[in-house]
This record gives C-alpha cells, structure tokens and sequence, in this order.
C-alpha cells in the first residue's frame, strides 16, 4: 500500500517549481491532492500529472495572504474529498533589496505571502485535522531563515517567521495528534533562483559540499518523508535540504 493511500493533501503555490513537484509526488505516493495558486488555469500541467498518477486532482484559485480566499479553499476541499489530511505551505515570493531601499510595500507584500499565508492554512486546516485527530503540516522555509542574508531582510524575517510559527503550532496541536514541520530548502532550481546572476550562481555552488545545486523533487523527497508515518514521532522540526551549505 502507497504511504497516502486514502489521504488528501493541500499543496500552496502548486503551479510550478517545488510546489508542483511537491504535488506530483504526494499524488504518485496515492495522495488526492487539492492544489493552489493565484490563477487556476496555471495549475493545468500540475493537474494533469496527478491525474495521471491516478489520482484526484482539484485546482483552486486562492491568494494565500487572503483570509476568505484560504478559508473558502479548505471548505471546498473538504466538501470534495471529506477530510484534510496533509497541508504543505509552499507558496512564497521574493522582493530582494537592501534595507534602505525596501519600501514598506516590499516589506509588507513579502511578510503577507509567506508568512500570514502560512499562518492561515495552518489556522483553517487545524480545525479538521483537531477533529480528525491527526494531520501533518510542512511549512517550506528557506535556509534564509536561518542564516540570514543580505539584501533580503524582508524574506529571512518571513521565513525566520514561519519557523517559529511551526514550532508554536507544533506545541499546540500535538495533543491532538498533529504534526507540524518545516523544511529549510538551500538552492533549488527553479524561476525563483533562475533569476539570480551567472556570478552569484557560481558563488553559491562553490559553497556546496555537494557541489550541485537541489533539485525541487530533494525538497518533495523531504516533504514526503515529514507528512508520512515514517515520521510519526517528528514534530517542532526544521529540516535542512541543502547539500551541506549550512551545517
Ligand atoms: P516559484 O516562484 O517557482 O513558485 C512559487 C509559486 O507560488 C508560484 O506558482 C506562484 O504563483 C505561487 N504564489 C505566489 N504568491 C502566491 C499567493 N499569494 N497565493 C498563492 N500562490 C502564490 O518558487 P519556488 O522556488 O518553487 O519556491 C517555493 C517555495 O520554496 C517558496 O516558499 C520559497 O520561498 C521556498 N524556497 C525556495 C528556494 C529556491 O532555491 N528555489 C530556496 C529556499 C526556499
């Protein structure tokens, strides 16, 4: 039997990048999976793999910093599928720049994807999982979060953020059988980093033990493991994906 044979699974930011890969492989491992991002006709490809995978796929518009739209997603999944077993908050955004340039927008855009839209699928989707008695939510971080960096000040808070906010509701809701995790992901390829110079690409590889940048089906691998039972007796945790760049 697949790992989520039966389960149902919300992946944010599902159209392209980790979040697709995220998507596909939970479907492949049997995972119904209701994926979201800000226009539903960008989620057609990741659709069309689950579905493939045999499984159920439902595609939603939904901006994760709003609070109506993320409430009226988790209401149509379960009226779909009648429960909510995984939720994976992937969908991010950057506005790099340095401190004295970032205007408040940058600042406040940056924070309301990433950090308050992880605050409000997690908020929507304990509800159930409380009910259910069990769940498990993955928060995609950023080893940024960690570390730091310059010129995305508005970024590492966010992530730095999300990971207290994990570790928070991991307390919270382990009582009733929920785990919640993050992942901070190091340099994956995807549009987000395509869109860093040669140079800089260069500098960051040869900070790689592994010597190779991740790929975005590492940090699905990862995101599979953490909702599993495999990792029934995980929960408050930040796990690094990224080839030894940070230790
Ligand atoms: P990406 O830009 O390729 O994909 C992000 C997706 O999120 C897009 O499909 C976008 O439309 C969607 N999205 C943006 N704002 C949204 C909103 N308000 N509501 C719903 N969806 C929205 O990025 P990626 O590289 O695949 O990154 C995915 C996650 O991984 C992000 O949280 C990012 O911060 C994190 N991360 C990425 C890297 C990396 O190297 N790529 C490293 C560390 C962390």
């Amino acid at each position: 039997m697949k790992p989520f044979e039966g389960k149902v699974a919300i992946v944010t930011g599902a159209a392209r990048g980790i979040g697709r890969a995220i998507a596909e492989r939970l479907a492949c491992d049997g995972a119904d999976v209701v994926i979201c991002d800000l226009q539903a006709e960008w989620l057609a490809e990741t659709a069309e793999a689950i579905r493939s995978a045999g499984r159920q796929a439902l595609p939603l518009a939904v901006d994760v910093g709003d609070g109506e739209s993320v409430a009226a997603c988790v209401a149509e999944a379960v009226k779909a599928f009648g429960r909510v077993d995984v939720m994976v908050n992937n969908a991010g955004i950057t506005k790099d720049t340095l401190l004295v340039r970032m205007t408040d927008e940058a600042w406040d855009d940056v924070l309301r994807v990433n950090l308050k839209g992880t605050f409000l699928f997690t908020r929507a989707v304990a509800k159930h999982m409380m009910k259910q008695r069990g769940g498990a939510i993955v928060n995609i971080a950023s080893v940024i979060g960690l570390i730091g960096n310059a010129g995305q000040c508005n970024y590492a808070a966010s992530k730095a953020g999300v990971i207290a906010l994990t570790k928070s509701t991991a307390k919270e809701l382990a009582g009733r059988g929920v785990r919640v995790n993050a992942i901070a992901p190091g340099f994956i390829s995807s549009k987000m980093t395509d869109a860093l110079s040669q140079e800089i690409r260069e500098q960051m590889l040869a900070n790689i033990p592994l010597a190779r940048f991740g790929e975005p089906e590492d940090i699905a691998k990862a995101v599979a493991f953490l909702a599993s039972e495999e990792a029934s007796y995980v929960t408050g945790q930040v796990l690094s994906v990224n080839g030894g760049m940070v230790m």
